[in-house]
């Protein structure tokens, strides 16, 4: 699905962009739209998902095409810890770069100033608030935080906020709340105590699962920290291995499906190509010399990571990062089936260290790194912060702990 088929503003499709999302990930294909009519949703998924922009984007696009009070503080997303109301803000200043929307984190710990920045941003009003629940209770308990115009909330990691006994304190800042109000409650997990909180703030809510895929644990993963011109030679390397007979490398995009093959092709490795501007005929030709061993290389994009049975394929590489942890997992997942064993390499450029980032919290534990040999030169450091950044051109961007005025 694309962003552009829900109808989504277009400086939200801008920010979008500017994140480099392509595509919705799975819990945004099923999120977003009962979100976008407005209904309350229960649903599980784990972070590294892309959940954040699942409710980010519709939350953005309704107060952006709705009324609502200019004053006041219109969403309050409710988050376990401070690293995660800083991570969702930093996503929220990216997906709204192109608005004029407002936002604040409001989390413990930091300074007085901090705190004296937070009072005036929720005594004046601001579009969205962060917030960890101790620190927003502080403020509550002030009496100045204007909420009468509240029409969104959102719990994030509520197992978690449950977990951590933020129970109670959750009810408390409810209680301050306006009573008409749409609410978004997303947890990893279901467990009873779960239900229950669910049962006392949701109204009527469409309920979404996300099957978490775990890759099998008998696949030998490892990731290589490269340059972007490392990696054509560095995979000719990989594919000159006798340790590997039946390999296939995706790539995100048939162009580069097309011009790897090329390139395998004249360092004389026998590998054949499959991706959807193929005629159907060609591509089951391709599988079947794959299958027979007449091949030993298959570059294809994702249409072949899900679904296609191909057995004793002992190496799979990734010669991009996929999209998102689901895709990643179904790459890999074409090696090792059957309870054999297999590797799965994955090739990261700079600009790709965000997204496997994304996959390591998916997956919840980072992927082996692999070592480089010197011969093909020196490579960056695994500092997947830096990623996204570059993405705004040198644009400076606010702070996340300050607020963004209108
Ligand atoms: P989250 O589950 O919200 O923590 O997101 C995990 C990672 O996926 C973050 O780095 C997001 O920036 C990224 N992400 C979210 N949505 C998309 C998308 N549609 N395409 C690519 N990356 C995404």
């Amino acid at each position: 699905m694309k962003f552009t088929d829900l109808g989504l503003d277009q400086r939200i499709l801008d920010g979008i962009d500017s994140m480099g999302y392509e595509t919705a990930t799975p819990v945004q294909q099923q999120v977003m739209l009962p979100i976008l009519q407005g209904k309350d949703i229960i649903a599980s998924a784990q972070t590294g998902t892309g959940k954040t922009a699942a409710f980010l984007l519709p939350l953005l696009h309704r107060l952006l095409t709705t009324q609502h009070a200019q004053n006041d503080i219109n969403a309050m997303v409710i988050v376990p810890t401070r690293e995660l109301a800083i991570q969702i803000s930093e996503s929220l200043e990216g997906l709204s770069y192109f608005t004029d929307v407002s936002s604040i984190a409001v989390y413990g710990g930091g300074s007085g100033d901090s705190f004296i920045t937070e009072k005036k941003a929720l005594t004046s009003g601001v579009d969205i608030v962060v917030c960890t629940p101790g620190r927003m209770i502080a403020h509550l308990n002030m009496g100045y935080v204007k909420l009468k115009g509240l029409r969104y909330l959102v719990l994030d990691e509520a197992d978690r906020m449950l977990d951590m006994g933020f129970n109670d304190d959750i009810m408390k800042i409810i209680s301050f709340l306006p009573k008409e109000r749409q609410n978004l409650l997303f947890s990893a997990t279901m467990p009873a105590k779960m239900r229950d909180l669910a049962r006392k703030i949701l109204q009527d809510p469409v309920e979404i699962n996300i099957a978490i895929s775990k890759p099998p644990e008998q696949i030998i993963q490892k990731a290589f920290i490269v340059y972007e011109p490392q990696k054509i030679p560095i995979i000719k390397d990989m594919l000159a291995s006798p340790q590997y007979q039946n390999i296939i490398v995706f790539c995100s995009s048939k162009q580069q499906v097309k011009q790897l093959t090329a390139e395998l092709k004249r360092a004389r490795i026998q590998a054949g190509e499959i991706h959807s501007d193929l005629e159907q005929t060609v591509r089951e030709q391709v599988l079947q010399d794959f299958r027979n061993r007449k091949l030993r290389v298959l570059v294809a994009t994702d249409i072949l990571s899900r679904g296609i049975d191909i057995e004793d394929i002992d190496l799979v590489i990734n010669f991009d990062v996929p999209h998102d942890g689901e895709d990643y997992v179904h790459r890999i997942g074409r090696t090792a089936r059957a309870a054999s064993t297999g590797t799965a390499f994955t090739l990261v450029s700079e600009q790709e260290q965000y997204k496997l980032a994304g996959i390591e919290r998916l997956l919840g534990q980072p992927v082996p790194k692999g070592t480089v040999p010197e011969s093909f030169g020196p490579v960056p450091n695994y500092n997947p912060g830096d990623g996204k950044k570059k993405k705004y051109g040198g644009k400076s961007r606010p702070r996340n702990n300050q607020p963004r005025h209108k």
